[in-house]
């Protein structure tokens, strides 16, 4: 069993918190990764799990074991790093074996894990190579292979794909995500980039600021965000936020208004909302029809068109007042606009969320009152 639980944990240095109040269970054979900008804490996070660092308070606990204040090597955990270290004077099976042979293991142990580690990881046929006749993306793979020999609880990594190109990148994401699956091994995984961490998770653990934020599977951070700060983390281009308040039977955004009645949730009429529309959830006017529930049409204009391939993303301005309001839409490439035309859009008012004015959901449709934020089940909300 290698589930792994952390309880109240805080870490706190000379000046900083880097870690606060951080509840999360990380359950046996589960991928979770830890995502959040520069700074937030997913690496202290981590290193509380790995043992490299002792918490101030709180508990760590692997697979059923107290392990708050044990070293790393008693913690039947492996680690991979974004800087691979291995040693150049080794050949690829002295790397991988390395830290077996330092725990004298038997050769023919050694030899059976360090044959089925290179067969998962695809490195057959290379162990007598050094490191630098290896390609990055292989010698990523010697040190993912270096971890799976010790056959651990849990597996640690921290940015592990960094140093890699963007196209590599992508392939050793669904290399290590096949590999997780096939071994079954719990996984805690290190990424400032939303993307990587969309795709590979079972769940994504959004942290800010040291606290974390919402731990839930991809798709449910995309639709239904805890609060502004999940809305805005995930997902790219971002969910387009914007200020306003409630005016009877609508939410009042300056330049336009959208139709809602917040009785039965607990709004009342004068608060602080913040709205929340996805690019893609913004249509023109002239294809309303395609949705079920549309909102009144809103004229904008096209400040700048941004074509990515299979959609283009168009920058849009609303004005009234001398008020600026911006929008960020993603079209179809084959709608005929350019930059500067006038063109009206409307919301599709099923996926407009609505945050307080402490930015925490209301609800994440105007339409369907089960999208309630209170039906989500959040583990650890901050
Ligand atoms: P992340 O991995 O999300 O970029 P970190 O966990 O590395 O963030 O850091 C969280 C905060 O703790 C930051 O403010 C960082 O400067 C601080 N911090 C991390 N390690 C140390 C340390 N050894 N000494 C002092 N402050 C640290």
């Amino acid at each position: 069993m290698g589930e792994v639980n952390l309880t109240d944990v805080r870490k706190e240095y000379e000046d900083v918190v880097a870690v606060e109040g951080m509840d999360l269970t990380i359950e046996d054979g589960e991928f979770v990764t830890l995502v959040g900008p520069s700074g937030c804490g997913k690496s202290t996070t981590l290193e509380t799990i790995s043992g490299l660092t002792t918490p101030t308070s709180g508990t760590i606990e692997i697979a059923g074991r107290d392990v708050t204040t044990k070293p790393p090597k008693d913690r039947n955990i492996a680690m991979v790093f974004q800087n691979i270290a291995l040693f150049p004077h080794m050949t690829v099976y002295e790397n991988i074996s390395f830290g077996l042979r330092l725990r004298n293991f038997d050769k023919e142990e050694i030899d059976r894990r360090v044959e089925n580690a290179v067969e998962i990881v695809q490195l057959e046929g290379m162990l007598d190579r050094s490191p630098d006749e290896l390609s990055g993306g292989q010698q990523q793979r010697v040190g993912i292979a270096r971890a799976i020999v010790r056959e651990p609880d849990v597996f640690l990594m921290d940015e592990p794909l960094a140093n890699l190109d963007a196209k590599l990148r992508v392939a050793m994401r669904t290399e290590i995500q096949r590999l997780q699956k096939e071994l079954g091994i719990t996984s805690v995984y290190v990424t400032h980039d939303q993307e990587e961490a969309m795709t590979m998770s079972d769940r994504i653990a959004i942290i800010n600021d040291g606290q974390l934020q919402q731990c839930s599977p991809p798709l449910e951070c995309y639709n239904r965000p805890v609060n502004t700060f999940v809305a805005q983390f995930i997902g790219s281009p971002s969910m387009n936020l914007f200020d306003g308040q409630v005016a009877g039977e609508a939410l009042d955004v300056g330049d336009f208004s959208v139709a809602y009645d917040t009785t039965g949730t607990p709004l009342v009429d004068g608060d602080r909302v913040t709205l929340g529309v996805r690019p893609e959830d913004i249509y023109l006017a002239d294809d309303a029809g395609d949705i079920a529930h549309p909102s009144t049409p809103v004229a904008v204009t096209v400040d700048v068109l941004e074509p990515v391939g299979d959609q283009t993303y168009a920058y849009l301005l609303a004005e009234t007042d001398g008020e600026t309001t911006e929008l960020l839409m993603s079209i179809d490439p084959d709608k005929e606009i350019s930059e500067d035309d006038t063109i009206e859009v409307v919301f599709s008012r099923d996926d407009v969320h609505v945050f307080d004015g402490a930015g925490d959901a209301v609800v994440h449709s105007l339409v369907d009152p089960s999208a309630a934020a209170d039906d989500v089940t959040v583990e650890g909300e901050a």
